[in-house]
């Protein structure tokens, strides 16, 4: 039997994994990425990880090629990063064809976003279905869209950019240079950042205790905390984070009228703290969802639904949660491998 195997490489972490093509993890490894010993210390290190693991499993079968998800902008179509800010001076350099020189094998580069949603389609949340989109909700807001099976690159590989839609025209500045985007309001960052501006208008002393007492260590899992022992304002932050992927969640169905849309990533752990204004919304701004949504709302809001029940039901538009967790991003490395072997 063939194998794959997927690297996670992240600003701190070095991930890799042997994935087996019937969806079997023979086994994974993790390592520190020393990113401050430059470019071609980490590319070392990545390549003798490969090595070394698929030396490991090689009773196992074939190995069919390495993917490799990165946090950034990259250039699919030529095997490079376009902009990491976890990987700083990793632009214009041949990433793809470096790699593939030092381990002799076929390799496949993709933003993590894509490759988390390459994992959730092949064995987490949207197993089975023909289409689907994932939205990964972390320190930003990526996306990717599987079409037929496969990620829709878009033509240079840089689509399903969720993140960067707009939502209030006059919103806050974005990183990206735009106004607005869904990634200044349901992302972990921004809901940080919201609660610090609570905090300041004076307007949230929970919140202001909480910051004193964590200061630099404040996080969205601090505020959701809150949240959950019924904090107000914290509560309206996710209420905010809700309604934002709601309108989002509207425009997809509405524009690409896919099977599965996944919710993953860090804050989707707050689910039921955004996902009532996120349903709330989606139905009122969406009459393409309200054609097709569950007969059972109770049970879509849960966001559990299982892949064998959704298949059982007639055809409707599922909004779930992620089932794969961080590994997502390295079971899809492996999958986006696999596939472009064949
Ligand atoms: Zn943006």
């Amino acid at each position: 039997m063939r194998y794959a195997v997927g690297v996670d490489l992240g600003g701190t972490n070095l991930r890799v994994a042997a994935v087996r093509e019937d969806g079997e993890m023979l086994r994974q490894v993790r390592c520190g990425t020393q990113v401050e010993r430059g470019r071609d210390a980490v590319i070392d290190e990545m390549a003798a990880a490969v090595r070394q693991l698929a030396d490991e499993v090689s009773a196992a079968g074939t190995l069919a090629g390495v993917g490799i998800g990165v946090a950034g902008i990259l250039d699919a179509h030529n095997g490079t990063v376009r902009e990491a800010p976890n990987l700083p001076g990793w632009e214009e350099y041949p990433v793809r064809a470096e790699i593939e020189r030092r381990l002799g094998s076929p390799v496949v580069l993709e933003n993590d976003a894509n490759a988390a949603a390459a994992g959730e389609a092949w064995l987490g949340a949207a197993r089975g279905a023909g289409s689907m989109a994932m939205i990964t909700l972390g320190t930003g807001v990526g996306g990717g869209i599987v079409l037929g099976g496969r990620i829709w690159p878009g033509s240079r590989g840089m689509a399903g950019e969720f993140g960067h839609v707009v939502i209030f025209p006059e919103g806050p500045r974005c990183n990206c240079g735009n106004r607005g985007c869904v990634e200044q309001y349901a992302s972990a960052s921004a809901v940080v950042r919201a609660a610090r501006e609570w905090a300041a208008r004076g307007e949230a002393a929970a919140i202001a205790r909480e910051i004193e007492r964590r200061g630099a260590e404040f996080s969205a899992k601090n505020i959701y905390e809150l949240a959950a022992a019924g904090d107000g304002p914290s509560r309206e932050i996710f209420r905010r984070a809700g309604e934002t992927l709601g309108i989002l969640l509207a425009d997809l169905v509405n524009v690409l009228n896919l099977e599965v849309y996944v919710i993953g990533g860090g804050m989707a752990g707050a689910w039921e703290m955004f996902a009532p204004a996120m349903f709330a919304e989606l139905r009122t701004r969406s009459f393409v969802y309200k054609a097709t949504a569950p007969a059972d709302a109770e049970e879509a809001l849960r966001g559990e639904t299982s892949p064998e029940a959704r298949r059982a039901a007639a055809p409707a538009t599922a909004v779930v949660r992620a089932q794969l967790g961080p590994d997502a991003g390295l079971i899809g490395a492996a999958r986006l491998a696999m596939q472009a072997e064949k």
